[in-house]
């Protein structure tokens, strides 16, 4: 008999987990929606020529596999590369610049490990077809606006972009190609520390010296405009970095005018993010209270799009993962915590009395109330402790007694306190402490 196992790397979400996964999808949909964001939805399954060449390194990651047809597809990487094909694919349907978010799963052929699965769920956030820096401004403010709004305690979005650390490169006498190995060695800045970074780059062909000041530059650190102005200076003989710290002055004015707390973001040149695509301004939300990683990030791809639509069409976006944020707010304790769906559990007295308490049950979804039922009539003890272990808060009774008196019975499992109400004042009840748990 084959095991009774889930696939490695992938992941059973069972009840409890899945509220709190809810509850953080919905805050993102909730603010994406308030930024007039549109819902997208692209299949699990692309052509694999649709990512390939796409992700660099990272593309031997990517689940292939041929179908009964003989065609060679691939399980979505991220949620970008597909918005990519659509946006070259629907050209004529769509209105750009197009905000639009996306949620659902992605796979990548990883060594699973804490926070790290060959399932997940990513929800996306891009803004296509601008570059403007209020674009990248508006993108790092929801993320901030989002990590507060789940509660996550000190948390500092780091920014970044690429042409500073091509600048950083070239001016320390690096040639165009080998800034591709200085982007992957700062990469792991925060794993192997500047030790490990010193003896990467040393490794791939840089010069000591040369190692010792990208390093000395990478490091700088203060205040977000102490930093550019630090960079503006080193790196003035570089036009290409002149222009992107520019850029990434005019994203922070944008951020200070959108009322994003300044303790919230900082400017980290040693900031490199993986994935090559990346064109502009990077970034990355980190915690000190989660020190394996970042808890999400993204950038600017100006040239992504234009593989698939023949023109340039610069974007800007970023990937929220679920599971990591899911990871770290229960470790953190953060979020509610809901063990049920349901505020009223209506208890079955007697066989007569269930076609009325049915109806009682319709009434208090109809007041918007979730409203679990039970399936036999019998002893209420019983009933009351089948919805307290559930984790109901109110149980309902409709008696003979009540029903002549047009009562309800309404207990409230979590204080003790018990009660005898005309009907509709039950129901006004439970509408005022579903409005209070909001
Ligand atoms: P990326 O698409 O690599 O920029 O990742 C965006 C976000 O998705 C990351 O910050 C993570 O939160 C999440 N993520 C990426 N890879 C994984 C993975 N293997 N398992 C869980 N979450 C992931």
């Amino acid at each position: 008999m084959a095991p009774i196992q889930n696939v490695k790397g992938m992941r059973d979400h069972l009840p409890a987990d899945m509220m709190l996964r809810q509850y953080i999808v919905n805050t993102l949909t909730r603010i994406s929606e308030s930024h007039g964001f549109e819902p997208l939805q692209t299949p699990i399954i692309e052509y694999a020529e649709t990512l390939e060449g796409k992700l660099g390194d990272e593309e031997k990651l990517i689940y292939r596999f041929e179908d009964h047809g003989g065609r060679r597809l691939a399980l979505r990487y991220d949620q970008t590369v597909p918005l990519a094909r659509v946006t070259a694919q629907y050209a004529g349907q769509l209105t750009l610049p197009w905000r639009r978010y996306a949620y659902g799963p992605s796979y990548r052929g990883e060594r699973p490990a804490r926070g790290r699965y060959r399932e997940f769920y990513q929800f996306d956030l891009d803004i296509v077809g601008s570059a403007s820096p209020l674009a990248d401004a508006e993108i790092v403010a929801m993320l901030c606006e989002a990590l507060t709004a789940l509660g996550f305690p000190g948390f500092v979005t780091l920014l970044n972009h690429r042409q500073i650390i091509g600048g950083i490169a070239r001016v320390s006498g690096l040639s165009e190609e080998a800034a591709g190995g200085v982007y992957r060695a700062i990469d792991k800045f925060d794993k192997i520390g500047a030790d490990g970074v010193r003896a990467e780059l040393i490794k791939s062909g840089v010069t000591p010296a040369a190692a010792d000041q990208i390093l000395e530059l990478v490091q700088i650190d203060g205040t977000a405009d102490e930093v550019l102005d630090a960079l503006a200076q080193k790196l003035a003989a570089d036009e290409r970095a002149v222009a992107a710290i520019a850029n990434l002055r005019a994203v922070l004015n944008g951020l200070m005018a959108m009322g994003v707390p300044a303790e919230q973001y900082r400017v980290a040149p040693r900031l490199a993010r993986g994935l090559s695509y990346y064109t502009g301004v990077v970034f990355e939300a980190i915690t000190p209270h989660w020190p394996e990683g970042s808890l999400l990030g993204g950038g600017r791809y100006d040239d992504l799009i234009g593989l698939f639509a023949g023109r340039n069409i610069p974007t800007v976006g970023l990937a929220f993962g679920i599971d990591r944020l899911h990871d770290v707010m229960i470790e953190l304790n953060l979020g509610p915590r809901p063990q049920t769906t349901a505020l009223a559990f209506v208890t079955l007295f007697g066989a007569e009395q269930v076609a009325e308490s049915l109806r009682l049950a319709a009434e208090l979804r109809a007041a918007g109330i979730n409203t679990l039922i039970a399936l036999e009539p019998g002893n209420i003890g019983k009933q009351f402790k089948e919805a307290d272990r559930r984790g109901v808060r109110f149980a309902l009774v409709l008696g003979p007694d009540e029903l002549a008196r047009g009562e309800v019975v309404i207990k409230d499992l979590q204080r003790g306190e018990q009660r005898s109400l005309p009907r509709a004042a039950a129901i006004s009840l439970l509408a005022e402490a579903l409005s209070e748990g909001k």
